[in-house]
């Protein structure tokens, strides 16, 4: 396979320090492009000593002058409700001016670039499961809106300057994905369930726990994005596992693969909460051959161990 140099922004987080870590397996040249906003340098400290990994501390929302890029990953933004909700005007502009910059960078560099894009986009779905063709049910006013209208206006830029500048652009919408290197204080809900059970704490559902989510492992996700970016495919394509649970049922499994006693506790849903999320994979499945072969206590175990050695 030839030698590539790929750009992946937001490299120093959950998923990027993942992808990193393939794209170097593979013998790739990779520049890690991360603000460290949310993503640290724990994560990839395992790359330091590698002649084929760099590491640029920046931030999208500032332009970055680079050549010979062949493909950049566009991962740089916070993904955990507290996170990106903790600085919303920003979330804005690192999905809107920090997405401009990327693409002009692979306009420049004539590169691939891929967009993690998000089950977000699709909001409160009203239809269920989710197919791409679906426009979705977004709230533009609400806490959650910085992270989903800015996602959506990121998508439609990618397919802007795909038709005004022919750019090789890439969508894909990643649902729930968990493993290892996810922030251990991010809120998200896997890691605060795990944390939660290991500690022997209450575990915190929201709500009633009624409400679903799919849940990926990290090894299926960085798989999918390998093969969409060295497809033709264009997107948006659905990334997500569609074994679908409530969160009711998913605490009880955390309880049970960590021998924990904790107890349930409820507390308040926050508002714009998504009452239920599953992907339709149907195209990824045909267009990418890709579909997750990881299953959900399998990949919990892997993380809880994470989590239990961190
Ligand atoms: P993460 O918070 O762990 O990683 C995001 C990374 O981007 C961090 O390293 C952070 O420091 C960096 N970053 C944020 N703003 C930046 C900026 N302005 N300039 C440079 N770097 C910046 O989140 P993650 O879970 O790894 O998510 C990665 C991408 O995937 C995000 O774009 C997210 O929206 C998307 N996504 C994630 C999920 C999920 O379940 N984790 C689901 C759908 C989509
Ligand atoms: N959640 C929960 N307890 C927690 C954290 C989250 O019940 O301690 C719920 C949350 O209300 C949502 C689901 O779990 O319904 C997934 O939340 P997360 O923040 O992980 O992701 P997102 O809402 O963005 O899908």
């Amino acid at each position: 396979m030839k030698k590539k140099t790929i750009l992946v922004t937001g490299g120093a987080g959950f998923m990027g320090s993942h992808l990193c870590k393939r794209l170097l397996n593979e013998n790739h040249y990779v520049i890690c492009l991360d603000n460290l906003f949310t993503g640290t340098l724990k994560n990839i400290e395992e790359f330091e000593n590698n002649n084929n990994f760099e590491f640029v501390n920046h931030d999208i929302t500032k332009p970055y002058y680079r050549d010979n890029i062949d493909e950049i990953y566009n991962l740089a933004c916070p993904a955990s409700p507290i996170h990106y909700q903790s600085n919303p005007i920003k979330t804005v502009k690192t999905c809107t001016i920090g997405v401009i910059n990327m693409l002009g960078l692979a306009k420049k560099n004539n590169a691939k670039i891929l967009q993690a894009s998000t089950s977000e986009v699709y909001g409160d779905p009203e239809i269920h499961p989710q197919k791409e063709d679906y426009n979705g049910n977004v709230n533009t006013l609400g806490y959650r809106s910085c992270y989903d209208e800015g996602k959506r206006c990121a998508e439609t830029l990618f397919m802007d300057y795909k038709r005004e500048h022919n750019l090789n652009i890439k969508i894909v919408r990643i649902f729930n994905t968990y493993g290892s290197n996810m922030t251990k204080n991010d809120g998200r809900v896997v890691s605060n369930f795990i944390l939660q059970a290991l500690k022997g704490k209450d575990i915190t559902v929201y709500g009633d726990g009624s409400q679903t989510r799919s849940f990926q492992f990290i090894d299926d996700l960085v798989e999918g994005l390998l093969k969409m970016m060295n497809s033709d495919s264009v997107g948006p394509v659905n990334l997500g596992n569609p074994i679908e649970l409530s969160m009711k049922d998913l605490a009880n499994m955390v309880i049970r693969l960590t021998n924990s006693s904790s107890n349930i506790i409820y507390k308040d849903l926050p508002d714009d909460d998504p009452k239920r999320r599953k992907p339709d994979i149907s195209l990824a499945e045909s267009i990418l051959d890709w579909s997750p072969i990881i299953d959900l206590e399998t990949g919990l175990q892997k993380t809880i161990n994470y989590f239990n050695h961190n």
